[in-house]
């Protein structure tokens, strides 16, 4: 397994230097994509970032921000490393905040963290700080973050202050700077003066930067000692705070480590073994002998031949090679999706250029034959292309060049080198300089078992090919792997990136046996995840996921989701600085259905309000933004969000699919009636199908009078998550707070059951798409409680399906009753010990 080292962490390729992004989005964007390019994480960690930001500004003070993803996406760090984007002009972070130095962070674990440690060291000299934000030598600012923090020696041996305990870190990925602003929040709290001492080193409570700075890993011990009014009573809070975020973390870390167990780990051979390494591009172990296809130097011959027989020539090859692309498109969407298809409807376009063929006529006039015409003007224009410098562009150049290849194959087969048509009989790998979409998309899949290419990165045609083709890859190997020679076995790690060459028996043998053992598990949990969750003694639950975006519903789908059961709209509105237009909507809308192919979509209203604050809107401040004018309440004194969104609905469901609105925050029927009337007029101004209309139920009047709300809706789905904090009046951003804001209080089952029971005069089916929805006991109860659907993060779905199907009805129906019989969440816990048994 590779080691992370310092060095690995903070690469020079991750560094840039004299960046001017526009907004801080776009630095963030900008920071993301190295560390994309350089293989460190997948490419949505870029919005997972932006979220982060969102409910948590990096800003570390100096003018130092440390952008990072939610801990939740860690599973998308591939590997842990460090990206820094050098402002000199400074890009606005928060109110009268500059930032002139962007480190963002990667990490699975805590490797990061000296680095960190390193960055607040430098924060305290403001001088090196200012020169490195217009250092012009990307080593000097690697060095910097690199080199040893400086531990300024005691004056005196640290002393504690009057009271005092001693703790020892048990955050598997040591105190970063999630758990460190906890700290420092309740520190605030306290009102007293706290000092955290790790050995000699002494940091000030308030103060996040020398917190960080302490650099503390899992197992460090501390002693954390106050003084101020009731010192004693302040610690013991403090400590309770400090303690309660353990059962976060470690959740955090298994998760992690859980991922860390499937095809995104990869193998270890049973020795030592040389490999060359690369970039991981797409997992998995491939065995087999290589197939090197030679470098892209294209020789083509000038044969000059009559202008009018040069010219039908280029025609029909150019012809030829539209129909081949036709071919190829249609080919493409069929196996691997209308996105992929589109390279090849691109590069068709390419040949429309009138330019290009210009070009090759001219040449052909001056007298040249038209393989080298074409060749000439081809390369000609890929030139002037790649030249700009724009990598939007130098892509057109990269695609130009692989149509025309094509074209050129027809014109003179003998000018294209050796390709990937004459590949030998046996499984192979194939090695390339870069491979091109068309190379990718025609393998012949019977005898390319793997991918290795010298360029190239995460996010390249042939890494994104070979991932949809579920094809190991590596990419990025360099000139060594095109020094190996065709013939040669080789064991290619597609997810650690590399390639094992002349392997001896016992490796070949651990691989094949480490290939089977991954293909059975990927088989038996897809077999699992794809079943319904039908209890053993017959009763199905409906399980779906909660997906905002129309790419995400695919993933969600083959993590064994039946469909979608919300889609969050208001992420549409907050993830772009401005409100998406009917049309816009309707798109994305449209796009969802597509997604699904007939299955159920629950499209929320927008809820906005409390948490979600939009900027752009301009809404009015309010003094408690929860019991203020959120979810429904906003939508019915805002026709101008409402109407368009519900037409944008309208229009969408108009081409098809099995489409439900929803209203978020309802409280009174007669909030029902009116949004109901808003989209019945909707609906009839536009010829619309009727849709089946729901609610959320969140507002713990809404629950008690559920039999009443019933009377007016189609369904009722109950979001926990507020309802928990409206019914144990825990505001739910309250970290202090958040081990008591359980879902699975008594008093909030309790109002699930009224809930169920309330829409069950009606004959309505209720969902729950809050989040005890995906925590696999709370599902369980939620079944035994009667709730017919639940809705959840992808990633939980496999867990509650498992959890459901391994249960008997009768039984969760007993437990149900159980739970509601406990007088605390603690209680109703320790029922899953019962259950489990
Ligand atoms: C909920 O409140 O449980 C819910 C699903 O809605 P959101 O988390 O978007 O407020
Ligand atoms: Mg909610």
């Amino acid at each position: 397994m590779p080691v992370s080292t310092q060095d690995d962490l903070l690469r020079r390729e991750r560094v840039r230097l004299g960046a001017t992004p526009s907004s801080k989005a776009a630095a963030i964007e900008e920071a993301a994509q190295l560390l994309i390019a350089s293989g460190c994480v997948e490419p949505g960690y870029a919005q997972s970032m932006l979220r982060r930001e969102a409910v948590a500004n990096t800003f570390l003070g100096h003018g130092v921000v440390i952008p990072h993803g939610m801990g939740e996406d860690r599973h998308m760090v591939r590997r842990d490393g460090i990206a820094v984007v050098q402002v000199p002009g400074g890009v606005e972070w928060g109110t009268g905040q500059m930032a002139w130095f962007i480190v963002a962070i990667a990490a699975r674990g805590d490797a990061h963290i000296a680095i960190l440690r390193r960055l607040t060291a430098l924060m305290q000299d403001g001088e090196i700080l200012a020169a490195l934000a217009v250092a012009e030598d990307v080593d000097e600012i690697v060095a910097a973050l690199a080199g040893e923090a400086p531990r300024a020696a005691p004056a005196a041996p640290a002393a504690d202050l009057a009271h005092r305990f001693d703790f020892v870190v048990d955050y598997p990925a040591g105190l970063h700077a999630r758990p460190a602003t906890a700290w420092v929040e309740a520190v605030r709290q306290s009102g007293l003066r706290v000092q955290v001492r790790h050995g000699d080193e002494v940091a000030d409570g308030r103060n996040l930067v020398a917190l960080l700075q302490l650099g503390l890993r899992a197992g460090d011990r501390v002693v954390v000692s106050a003084e101020g009014d009731d010192a004693a009573a302040g610690l013991a809070r403090l400590r309770a705070r400090m303690d309660s975020l353990t059962a976060q973390e470690v959740a955090d870390a298994a998760k992690v480590a859980a991922r860390g167990t499937d095809a995104t780990r990869g193998w270890t051979p049973p020795g030592p073994l040389a490999a060359i390494e690369g970039i991981g591009a797409s997992p998995g172990i491939a065995i087999g002998r290589l197939h090197v296809v030679a470098g892209g130097a294209v020789e083509v011959a000038d044969v000059p031949v009559s202008l009018a027989e040069g010219g039908a020539r280029l025609e029909a090859a150019l012809a030829a090679t539209r129909q081949q692309l036709a071919v190829l498109v249609d080919d493409t969407a069929r196996r691997l999706g209308a996105a992929d298809a589109a390279i090849f409807r691109a590069q068709a376009e390419l040949l429309n250029d009138s330019d290009l063929i210009t070009l090759a006529c001219q040449l052909m006039v001056e007298g040249h034959g038209p393989a080298w015409a074409w060749n000439q003007a081809i390369e000609r224009m890929a030139a002037s292309l790649s030249a700009l410098g724009n990598p939007v562009l130098a892509g057109r150049a990269a695609d130009l060049r692989d149509v025309g290849r094509r074209v050129l194959a027809l014109l003179d087969p003998s000018a294209v080198p050796g390709s990937l048509r004459d590949l030998p009989a046996v499984p192979c790998i194939v090695v390339a300089e870069e491979l091109s979409p068309s190379d990718t998309a025609g393998l012949d899949l019977t005898l390319v078992v793997g991918l290795a290419t010298a360029q190239g990165g995460p996010t390249s045609h042939t890494a994104i090919l070979a991932r949809t083709l579920g094809l190991p890859a590596l990419v990025a190997g360099g000139g060594a792997l095109l020094a190996a020679a065709s013939g040669q076995m080789a064991i290619l790690d597609g997810a650690e990136g590399r390639l094992y060459l002349d392997p001896p028996e016992p490796a070949i043998a651990s691989a094949i046996a480490w290939r089977e053992a991954m293909r059975a598990r990927q088989a038996e949990a897809a077999q699992q995840r794809g079943a319904p969750a039908v209890t053993r003694d017959g009763h199905r639950i409906e399980i779906a996921a909660n997906v905002n975006r129309p790419d995400q519903v695919r993933t969600a789908l083959e993590a064994g989701g039946e469909g979608v059961g919300l889609m969050r709209t208001e992420f549409l509105f907050l993830e772009r600085g401005a409100t998406p237009d009917e049309d816009e909507q309707e798109a994305v809308y449209r796009a969802m259905i597509a997604a699904l192919e007939g299955r159920p979509l629950i499209i929320r209203a927008l809820d906005i309000g409390g948490d979600k604050q939009v900027a752009h809107l301009g809404l009015p401040r309010e003094e408690n933004p929860f019991l203020g004018v959120r979810g429904a309440r906003l939508l019915l004194r805002r026709p101008d969000l409402l109407e368009p969104q519900l037409r944008a609905i309208y229009r969408a469901a108009m081409a098809g699919g099995d489409v439900s609105v929803m209203f978020p925050m309802v409280t009174s029927a007669s909030e029902i009636v009116r949004l109901r009337a808003a989209c019945e007029r909707i609906r009839a101004e536009l010829g619309a199908p009727v849709l089946p209309v729901g609610i959320m139920i969140e507002v713990p009047a809404a629950a008690v009078a559920a039999d009443r709300l019933a009377a007016q809706c189609d369904f009722l789905s109950i979001g926990t998550n507020d309802l928990t904090q409206y019914a144990l009046a825990i505001d739910r951003q309250n970290p202090e707070l958040a081990a008591e804001a359980d879902s699975l209080h008594p008093a909030v089952l309790r109002l699930i059951a009224q809930t169920v029971a309330g829409a069950a005069k009606h004959g309505r089916w209720v969902g729950v798409c809050g989040g005890i929805a995906g925590d696999p006991f709370g599902a369980a109860l939620l079944a035994g409680l009667g709730v017919n659907e639940l809705s959840m993060t992808p990633r939980d779905i496999a867990a509650v399906k498992a959890r459901l199907r391994g249960s008997r009805f009768d039984e969760l129906r007993a437990l149900a009753a159980r739970a509601l019989d406990a007088a605390t969440a603690d209680e109703v816990r320790a029922l899953d010990a019962g259950a489990q048994r």
